[in-house]
């Protein structure tokens, strides 16, 4: 098979469904191709908090924007993806996180994000299954949960509504120049290639700065009431979204199905490992379900029903590639949204099709644009820049 399209979106995850759904609805031409089903990569494995996340100013900008392009979708969604505005509270463990609560609540508020700062009164009668005392929490009620492979399958068939193609299951060999190969030796050709492949990103583009990064979930029997927010314990920035090292963090979701998800766990993969090592690491995981007792101790008492992994796509500074790769005119980059790409996927579309057509982003795309990562070196040739870690407070 020989064929062509305006832009070839590799990838049906979320983020791919995203950018193909965005293409279609633009009027391109849109063939998407994918090695296995549709949101059944990283997707399927996530957890589906749409949250405005703080963790530097370009994170909050993105996370933010992209949250209120679901809200706006969020009418046509069908019921099997289960939107739901629960909010989320951050759970204070001591008087110093109160300050930090306290602090959470300025910033949100300086971006325009309203939030409640609840003392341990009025958190106990919002969650009454959490550990007494607690001092308080911010309750950040405009975050939402949806369930992920849903969400993606909602947006591919919304975009093949719109005229896209979708290829799967077909590997892709190798996408750059114009010209994608797939397995059984078939080629498209398209202007625009755009790579969501998330951390399998770099099987097609080696010197791209992303590590694997696993976590763990677990879900539960039916529970329906058991808590009415997403809890996540107010250190979950610190402890979890530290570069370094392997961590466990309080963040449980109430299920439409009145199951909960409990999370969560960041794990490095080998640096640069092809293999997707998705095994359970039991001890990690003892640590995680530890970590949520510690908060919600009847949790103990709860059915799990199913404990698996996904990979993340880690970057270095721990901002997603989204944008033109500077090295070949065809091709862009929509990968590395490490544990937020549920919630920033709708963003990224926008802001991959507004660089292919030219057009003014609705926010600035240079802190996410794949270029930061480059810089030109002494032959001239455009090389891979040291890579700006950065590290959290
Ligand atoms: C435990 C866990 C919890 C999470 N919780 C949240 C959360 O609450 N909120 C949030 O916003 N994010 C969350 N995330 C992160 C989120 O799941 C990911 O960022 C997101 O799913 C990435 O989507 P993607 O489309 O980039 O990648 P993927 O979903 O992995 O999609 C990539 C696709 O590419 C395909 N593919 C790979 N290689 C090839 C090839 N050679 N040829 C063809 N196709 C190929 C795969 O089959 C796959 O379908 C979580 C992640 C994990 C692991």
């Amino acid at each position: 098979m020989n064929s062509s399209a305006d832009v070839v979106v590799l990838g049906a995850g979320i983020v791919g469904a995203a950018c193909a759904h965005e293409c279609a609805s633009r009027g391109l031409r849109t063939l998407i191709v994918d090695a296995g089903i549709v949101g059944g990569g990283a997707t399927a494995a996530g957890m589906g908090h749409i949250v405005v996340m703080d963790d530097s100013p370009m994170q909050m900008a993105l996370t933010r924007y992209s949250q209120e392009l679901w809200r706006r979708l969020a009418c046509a969604l069908p019921p099997n993806v289960e939107f739901e505005t629960c909010g989320t509270l951050w759970v204070a463990a001591d008087e110093e996180e109160m300050g930090a609560v306290r602090e959470k609540h300025d910033l949100y508020a300086s971006v325009g994000v309203k939030s409640e700062v609840l003392d341990a009164q009025a958190l106990a009668e919002a969650e009454p299954k959490l550990r007494r005392p607690l001092p308080g929490a911010l309750l950040v009620s405009s975050d939402a949960v949806l369930y992920p492979p849903c969400a993606a399958g909602f947006l591919v068939r919304d975009a093949m509504r719109m005229g896209a193609r979708l290829l799967a299951p077909r590997k892709v060999l190798s996408a750059g120049h114009g010209r994608v190969r797939l397995a059984e030796g078939d080629e498209v050709h398209a202007a625009r290639i755009v790579n969501a492949l998330g951390a399998d990103a770099v099987a097609i583009l080696p010197e791209l700065l992303i590590r694997k990064r696993k976590g763990h979930l677990v879900v539960t029997d039916r529970y329906p009431g058991f808590i009415r927010h997403q809890l996540v314990e107010l250190g979950y920035l610190r402890s979890a979204h530290s570069i370094a090292i392997d961590s466990v963090a309080f963040n449980v979701q109430p299920r439409q199905t009145g199951q909960l998800l409990v999370g969560s766990s960041r794990e490095y993969s080998a640096p640069g490992g092809a293999v997707n090592d998705t095994t359970i690491n039991r001890v990690l995981l003892s640590a995680m379900v530890a970590r949520a007792q510690q908060y919600l101790p009847e949790i103990a008492g709860l059915q799990a029903i199913r404990v698996w992994t996904g990979i993340r796509a880690a970057t270095p500074d721990k901002l997603p590639l989204i944008g033109p790769w500077p090295k070949d005119e065809s091709l862009y980059l929509a990968t590395g949204h490490e544990g937020l790409g549920i919630t920033t996927s709708l963003a990224t579309a926008k802001l991959v099709v507004a660089a292919m057509l030219g057009e003014p982003p609705e926010i600035p795309a240079e802190p996410y644009l794949p270029a930061r990562f480059l810089e030109t070196n002494a032959a001239g040739n455009l090389s891979i820049a040291d890579a700006p870690e950065r590290t959290h407070a």
